[in-house]
């Protein structure tokens, strides 16, 4: 049979738990040092979660601790600050970006 198309990978948002292709989310990454940061290129060492560019589906991962659970670790509170400013940066950027 014919060759399968190109695959796109998908990952699932922790905010609203919608799979989507990954190169539309944002990895955050459990460094091996334990710390939790945003990790725009997406190839980090570690454990990755990812979420949407998208201010809510933060807001829901942030608020439930959705995802330390994703990441199996806890949020120290400055690591967590700094993910509240990006979900903060985006919100006033309004308009998804691509
Ligand atoms: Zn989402």
């Amino acid at each position: 049979m014919a060759a399968r198309t190109r695959h796109v990978p998908v990952r699932t948002c922790v905010g609203c738990r919608d799979t989507t292709a990954k190169r539309e989310l944002v990895r955050i990454v459990r460094t091996p040092e334990g710390r939790v940061e945003v990790d725009p290129t997406g190839k980090r060492p570690g454990r990755g979660a990812y979420v949407h560019r998208d201010y809510r589906c933060w807001q829901a991962a942030l608020k439930r601790d959705r995802l330390a659970h994703a990441l199996r670790t806890a949020i120290s509170p400055q690591d967590r600050q700094a993910l509240v400013a990006y979900a903060e940066s985006l919100r006033e950027k309004g308009e998804v970006t691509t």
